[in-house]
């Protein structure tokens, strides 16, 4: 038995959370081996957009300049084109530049970056490689596990030759995607709706493809025909790579090759030469696991959270969730977590998943709008000026409309834990929710603000291993009560004076009390009355503040 069949933890699943699970074990310090029964090889990259949120924790990480350094070239412009055909007519664009040229937005030291897949994958899992506590075993499958209150034995297996051996762990986190394997065996459901279309995208090679047409590169083309919107196709690596999206219906279908070649030849508007690479048929879902635990078995990803990519909030959600799970992982395994710490992890991601694929659902309605609320006029697909006034009305009133999808930072910045049981709450009202924009806000349960400091650091920089109690002004509270308190208890706690009044600005108060995660625990002018209070709160050893 070697070491990797003893494990403090056990991730099923490779894909891009797994990955990112492991790494920021790794990262911690935290044993783990990370299982996967494919080879890692990506056939189809799904996710091409790398969020501003996830390029925070990739920043934490020490890895955002290996995603800004990704091969996807930085000058490929990134507009969104909507269109009859690549040599019919346009109807309306969003232009945006080249990753390399687009700016942080003033809430990020960070951006969005256009990393695909097979680019971003390989990057996390170097990352997680990097740690020597960390053990990648690919061609090994888990197909079963039976757990007691002390710990999980897992059954897995060589998809090859068939041996089978067994890995003894204390926890087990399923990030093996939407047809779970963990999740089925712990019988946790999901509810929502199962099938919002019936999809199949095609990746195909065509080194010319910017030349075939007028409609100069592009991120995203988006087809409206007579029968509404159909088809998408993406510059998945910006260089001879596009992914093809048959859209479909919620009535189920398996487009053939014909079909796939009569879509490909439609959407140029005439014959052309192409290679197809890979066809994958999905479902598009919008699902959410009707609890994320059992016993010390976790979900994470696509296996807790199904959605439309329309919003691409996927990936960076389950991102989200593994930067959640990992340090109360880390904490239990340590011993400073109390026992209500793991389910604070569906109490805070849950009501996020829920929004998200709420959300992602919303954005393809608008995409489809074109289907069912305002048809397209005949008159968009014939020649002439009356008819082109009738496309500039109609792109007009689709470009407003699908960029709800483009612009979601308050998604990927602005989900809040309110009614966290290990959040102390400070009896602000909650600020609204938002979409498109992201007002920073340092209420407790929220992402704690960027601001950059006079040294050339992001406030973001001080946060991620332990908590982190700021102490704002030159007349802050020394936090002596809260100090002693987390160190009484083992709580990893450090504290950053701060006397920048951007910060104080930003927090609000002089004393505010950051987690591992990046999210604020609690905040006052004065220290708690009992501070040994507080840290049980934050720690999950105690009832929340608010119970
Ligand atoms: C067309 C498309 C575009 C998308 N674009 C974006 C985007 O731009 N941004 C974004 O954030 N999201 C996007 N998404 C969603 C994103 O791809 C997924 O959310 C993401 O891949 C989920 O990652 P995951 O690691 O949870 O699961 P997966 O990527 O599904 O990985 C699960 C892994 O588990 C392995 N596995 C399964 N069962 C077992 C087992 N029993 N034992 C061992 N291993 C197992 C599988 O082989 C697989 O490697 C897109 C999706 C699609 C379809």
């Amino acid at each position: 038995m070697d070491s990797s069949n003893n494990t403090p933890v056990l991730i099923v699943g490779a894909g891009p959370v797994g990955l990112a699970l492991a790494g920021d074990l790794g990262w911690r310090g935290i044993a783990c081996t990370l299982i996967e029964k494919g080879d890692g090889a990506i056939e189809q990259p799904k996710m091409d957009l790398v969020g501003v949120r996830t390029m925070e924790f990739c920043r934490r990480w020490g890895i955002a300049d290996w995603v800004r350094d990704a091969p996807y070239p930085g000058d490929y412009p990134q507009d969104y084109v909507f269109l009859t055909a690549l040599n019919g007519y346009e109807l309306g664009r969003e232009p945006f530049p080249g990753r390399a040229f687009e700016a942080c937005p003033p809430e990020s030291p960070q951006k969005r970056e256009r990393v695909p897949q097979d680019m971003f994958d390989p990057i996390l899992k170097r990352f997680a490689q990097s740690f020597p506590h960390v053990t990648l075993r690919y061609h090994c499958e888990l197909t079963g596990y039976e757990q007691s209150a002390n710990g999980i034995t897992a059954t897995v297996r060589a998809p090859r030759s068939g041996a089978t051996e067994t890995i003894a762990a204390d926890y087990l986190i399923g990030t093996d995607g939407g047809g779970s394997t963990v999740r089925e065996i712990a019988g946790i459901g999901m509810s929502g709706n199962p099938a919002l279309t019936y999809t199949t995208n095609v990746i195909f090679r065509c080194p010319d493809f910017p030349s075939l047409h007028d409609k100069g590169k592009g991120y995203r083309f988006i087809f409206i025909g007579p029968e509404g919107t159909w088809l998408t196709i993406v510059a998945v690596n910006g260089a001879d790579r596009f992914r093809m999206s048959v859209v479909g219906t919620p009535d189920k279908v398996s487009h053939s090759e014909a079909d796939i070649r009569a879509a490909l030849e439609r959407a140029m508007g005439r014959d052309f030469d192409y290679d197809v690479l890979s066809v994958m048929r999905w479902v598009r879902r919008e699902l959410v696991a009707d609890s994320y635990s059992s016993g010390r078995v976790l979900i994470a990803g696509d296996a807790a959270h199904l959605n439309s990519p329309t919003g691409a909030l996927g990936m960076n959600t389950g991102i989200q969730d593994i930067v959640d799970l990992s340090w109360k992982l880390e904490a239990v395994l340590r011993g400073w977590g109390g026992e209500r710490l793991m389910a604070s992890y569906e109490a805070e991601r849950r009501p996020v998943a829920i929004r998200t694929v709420t959300a992602s659902t919303e954005n393809l309605k608008r995409m489809l709008s074109t289907r069912s609320e305002r048809p397209p006029p005949p008159e968009l697909f014939q020649d002439g000026s009356e008819a082109d006034a009738i496309r500039k009305d109609y792109g007009a009133w689709f470009t407003e409309t699908m960029r709800h999808e483009w612009f979601m930072n308050g998604f990927h910045l602005g989900y809040r834990y309110d009614d966290s049981p290990i959040v102390w709450p400070d009896g602000t009202p909650p600020p609204p929710l938002e979409t498109s924009t992201y007002t920073q806000t340092a209420r407790p349960g929220a992402r704690a603000p960027h601001v950059w400091l006079a040294d050339g650091r992001s406030t973001l920089d001080l946060y991620g291993k332990g908590f982190v109690l700021l102490r704002l002004g030159v007349d802050a509270p020394a936090g002596e009560g809260i100090v002693g308190a987390a160190k009484a208890r083992g709580v990893p706690l450090t504290v950053a004076p701060l006397d920048e009044p951007a910060v104080l600005d930003a927090y609000q108060r002089r004393l505010v009390l950051v987690r591992p995660d990046g999210h604020v625990a609690w905040r006052d002018d004065v220290e708690p009355a009992d501070p040994a209070v507080l840290i049980d709160v934050v720690r999950g050893a105690s009832p929340s503040a608010s119970s």
